[in-house]
Order: structure tokens, then C-alpha cells, then sequence
């Protein structure tokens, strides 16, 4: 059997063990989070536009592809995407490989590691830089520790490690950050009115809205990434022996029972009241998807 570990599935396990089974092991899926990653997609898509020279209405429309019939959502992707496209407009685009799927072996288990790049660029001196979009509610300011905790993201050492097993040598990771507005359409407010006033405010302070940082790729944090994943999966291999012997499934995969991580759980709504999902129970508001749908890409590595 071969198990795909991508980043999202593997941060899930790190998390919580139940949260994974079900995601990744159940395939179950909730409606509305499909709904919450299409504005991530949608931005996504505005930015890949961007960097293949397209115009602002151009990357906009292709960023509508994604919410068609979310017009609130749609008048935040407009509001910030008119405001990118004015803070970074000194600077030209990125000239990148985008959305690259790639897939290679791990370990001795039957894993493998698969994700989607966001881009792979050449700088100046002709290092392979990774590209990385991030839309985010925390501060992006200088002094933030959302800067911190990149350091560590496992993405983007994820993508650092494909590329080098696909004899890529990355050096650095360019993160291009968004923070996603706190302001919501005033009562009586047209969506027309609300994203002209978030574009407005774009303008006006882009360092609150936009941030670029360079960071250069430490072989210690590399190393201990690949240490980490790999004890991660003798787990799940060992959680699914123990799944297999037991009356209920999904006992072995233990509940984290953190708040913090709860409060924003696709599954706290049953699971915090004690209820187990199974292929014969799925919650209301949930189905049985795909287990790793953002993989669903054409160029490869
Ligand atoms: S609600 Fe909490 S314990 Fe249950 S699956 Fe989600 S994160 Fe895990």
C-alpha cells in the first residue's frame, strides 16, 4: 500500500491523530471547508497570473474562478488583489515555474512524499529560489513571530527536500505574504463599496496588508524535518496495525484534546461531544472525498 504524505496531511498528524484519521485515512471531508480553501486557491491563482505578465483585471478574473457564487468573498479577493498589484507595482513579476506537483519515495515503508510548489524561480545569480504565497490573520509586521514560525514551516522544507531529491538545489525561500483583512462589509454597505473601501485601505497602508521576506535554507533544519516526518510515519504505520485490531477503528488515533487546536477542528462539531465518524456514520455536513484533493496539478517537477 502507498500512503502519500503531503504537508497538510502531515501537519494534521502532528496535531491531532484523529483529526488525520479522518481527514486522511476516512477521506472525510466537511462542505464548507472546501469552500474556505477556495479563497487561499482563488489568491493563488490572481498571483500565478500576475507573474505570467497578466494585467490586475486579468489575474483578478482568473482568481474568480475559484468563488464563483461567493460574492463576499469575491469582493475581498478584488479589494486585495487591486491592493497587490499597487503595493508591488516597482516591482516586476517573479519570472517562476508555478504549481509544481512532484512525488518521490520516502523511507522503506511504501510513503511517499507528494505536494504542489507554488513557483521555482532563478535570481540573479542563477540560484533556484522557491516561491511561496501566503495568505495569513496574523500580523505580518517585522517584528511579528509569524516570521519565526516560517522558519520551521515544514512546506516549504517539504519542497526544499523534493527539490533536491529531483536534483533541484534550493537556497532560499522568497515568502510573499498577505494578511487577510480584518474589515467585514457595514451594514447596508454594497459588496461593490466594501471592496472599493478594502482596496482603498490597501493603498493606504500596504505594510500592514503585504510583506516579502527572503530566507535562506538551514541544512540542520532540514535534517531535522526529514527526522520528524520519518518517526511520523513508523507512527501511522503502527496506529493502523493497532486500528486493525481493535473494535473501534478509530480508537488508536488519539484525540489531542487541545483547545486551541479544537477551536478551529473541521470535526469539533461532533468530536468534542464525544461522536466517532465511520464509512457507515458521516456526519452531517461531510462526505467521503478525496484523500488528498489539492494534489489535483498538471506540471511536474
Ligand atoms: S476536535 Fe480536537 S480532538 Fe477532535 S479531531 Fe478535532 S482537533 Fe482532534
Amino acid at each position: 500500500m502507498i500512503t502519500i504524505i503531503t504537508a497538510t496531511s502531515l501537519s494534521k498528524f502532528l496535531a491531532c491523530q484523529r483529526a488525520y484519521y479522518y481527514r486522511h485515512e476516512l477521506r472525510l471531508n466537511a462542505i464548507e471547508t472546501a469552500e474556505a480553501l477556495s479563497f487561499g486557491r482563488a489568491f493563488h491563482a490572481a498571483m500565478e497570473s500576475r507573474n505570467k505578465g497578466m494585467t490586475c483585471e486579468q489575474a483578478l478574473a482568473e482568481g474568480m474562478i475559484h468563488i464563483a457564487g461567493n460574492e463576499q468573498a469575491a469582493a475581498t479577493l478584488s479589494g486585495l488583489v487591486y491592493g497587490y498589484f499597487a503595493r508591488y507595482k516597482d516591482d516586476p513579476p517573479i519570472e517562476t515555474r508555478s504549481e509544481i506537483q512532484f512525488s518521490h519515495k520516502i523511507g522503506k515503508n511504501g510513503f511517499r512524499a507528494a505536494g504542489v510548489i507554488d513557483g521555482l524561480a532563478q535570481n540573479s545569480a542563477g540560484e533556484f529560489v522557491l516561491l511561496e504565497y501566503k495568505t495569513t490573520s496574523q500580523s505580518v509586521d517585522p517584528s511579528s513571530d509569524y516570521w519565526a514560525r516560517l522558519r520551521s514551516n515544514l512546506q516549504v522544507n517539504m519542497y526544499v527536500d523534493a527539490c533536491l531529491a529531483h536534483g533541484i538545489e534550493v537556497s532560499k525561500v522568497i515568502y510573499d505574504v498577505t494578511k487577510k483583512p480584518s474589515i467585514r462589509p457595514r451594514q447596508e454597505e454594497t459588496l461593490e463599496a466594501y471592496a472599493l473601501r478594502l482596496r482603498e485601505d490597501c493603498e493606504k497602508r500596504p505594510e500592514f496588508y503585504f510583506a516579502r521576506r527572503e530566507v535562506t535554507i538551514l541544512h540542520d533544519d532540514l535534517h531535522a524535518f526529514r527526522t520528524m516526518r520519518k518517526e511520523a510515519c513508523y507512527q501511522i504505520v503502527s496506529l493502523r496495525h493497532r486500528s486493525r485490531r481493535t473494535g473501534r477503528v478509530c480508537s488508536p488515533w488519539l484525540c489531542c484534546g487541545q483547545q486551541q487546536t479544537c477551536n478551529f477542528c473541521e470535526y469539533n462539531s461532533f468530536c468534542l461531544y464525544g461522536a466517532e465518524a465511520s464509512t457507515q456514520n458521516i456526519p452531517s455536513g461531510f462526505y467521503l472525498g478525496e484523500r488528498n484533493p489539492e494534489l489535483k496539478q498538471n506540471s511536474n517537477i
